[in-house]
């Protein structure tokens, strides 16, 4: 009989949405699901995982040392209370793929990564090269089973539960080879990429970090989060944290929309799972067109203005 632990992700007051779609997963896994919320006066935090359907119990726990999810803090505090569980599940976000993995090494066992489907307590399936072949894996029997999950997979649980709350001491202490420093974030006020409903996304054509603020003002217009492609990444139009794709995020947003990206099965790893791909390229030849639900073929700089008229 599985006993499943989740590891919350949040920012101290909110509850990330990676968490809710971590319940889905366990849900399909068994039912004796529990999560803890690891910080520094997590109290609102733990309430609203008690709030996600499914979620027998909640455990908080504070201290001062665990304010900042450092996966150095946060993994032996997780490893501390494997002992009561057959399952330890994070999410495939750049907080899980920091945070599983050194708690899987703490445990001594092998990670299983990006979990997108359920077979059975012990078999599960998830994506290689790229999303290009899909495996199915299975864990020994009897073995602790560290994974993340692959949160453009999973649908968020929904938030009509009522988990019990049990607040525990923190067993560690601080890391001394790792601090915090600080959080530097570019998206500002603009909704997360990895959980947003919409998303503008720009590509090499942009030509520029000045050129690209037509995307953040279309995406503010639209109320969407900003990505974009590896080649306006490694160019220093954006931060690398805006990257879609095999080695940037996974998204699912209902709505995603392409400019001036050409489709490399790289860039469509990331995306895969979303609602609706919105295309607008120059050449009509260009792989993202195969894969778009709406194909524009047209001049980015053009078209985005003609689509900022319409939404005015
Ligand atoms: C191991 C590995 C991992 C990778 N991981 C990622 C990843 O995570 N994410 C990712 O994105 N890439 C990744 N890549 C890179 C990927 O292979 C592509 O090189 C990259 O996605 C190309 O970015 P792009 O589409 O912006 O640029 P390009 O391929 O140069 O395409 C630019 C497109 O813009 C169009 N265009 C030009 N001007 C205009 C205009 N004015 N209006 C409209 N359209 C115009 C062109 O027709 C072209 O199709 C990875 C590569 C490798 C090898």
């Amino acid at each position: 009989m599985s006993k499943i632990l989740i590891v919350a992700e949040h920012d101290g007051q909110t509850l990330n949405l990676s968490t809710a779609k971590c319940v889905s997963c366990a849900q399909a896994i068994g039912s004796d699901i529990d999560v803890v919320v690891l910080g520094n006066d997590v109290g609102s935090v733990a309430s609203q995982a008690a709030a996600l359907n499914g979620v027998s119990r909640v455990i908080a726990v504070d201290a001062a040392y665990l304010q900042h999810p450092l996966a150095a803090n946060w993994a032996p505090e997780v490893q501390s209370l494997s002992a009561d569980y057959t399952h330890l599940l994070g999410p495939s976000t750049t907080f899980g793929k920091d945070l599983m993995p050194r708690v899987a090494a703490l445990a001594g066992v092998n990670q299983l990564s990006d979990v997108m489907e359920v077979l059975g307590e012990n078999s599960f399936r998830r994506p290689i090269y790229a999303g290009n072949a899909i495996i199915d894996v299975s864990t020994p029997e009897g073995c602790l089973v560290v994974m993340t999950v692959r949160t453009a997979s999973w649908q968020a649980a929904d938030e009509d539960g009522q988990a019990s709350i049990e607040q525990r001491d923190a067993t560690g202490s601080a890391a001394a080879h790792t601090r915090y420093v600080g959080l530097e974030s570019a998206g500002g006020e603009r909704p997360d990429l990895q959980s947003a409903a919409k998303v503008v996304s720009g590509g090499r054509a942009l030509g520029s970090e000045e050129n690209f603020e037509i995307i953040y003002r279309l995406a503010d217009k639209l109320g969407a989060g900003v990505g974009a492609s590896r080649a306006a990444v490694d160019a220093g139009y954006v931060p690398n944290d805006m990257q879609v794709g095999q080695t940037g995020k996974i998204i699912s947003p209902d709505l995603y929309l392409a400019f001036g990206i050409s489709g490399a099965i790289q860039h469509i790893t990331g995306i895969k799972d979303a609602g609706t791909i919105v295309a607008v390229n120059k050449d009509a030849e260009a792989p993202i067109f195969e894969i778009a639900d709406i194909g524009l073929v047209g001049d980015l700089f053009t078209v985005i203005p003609e689509l900022e008229n319409l939404i005015n």
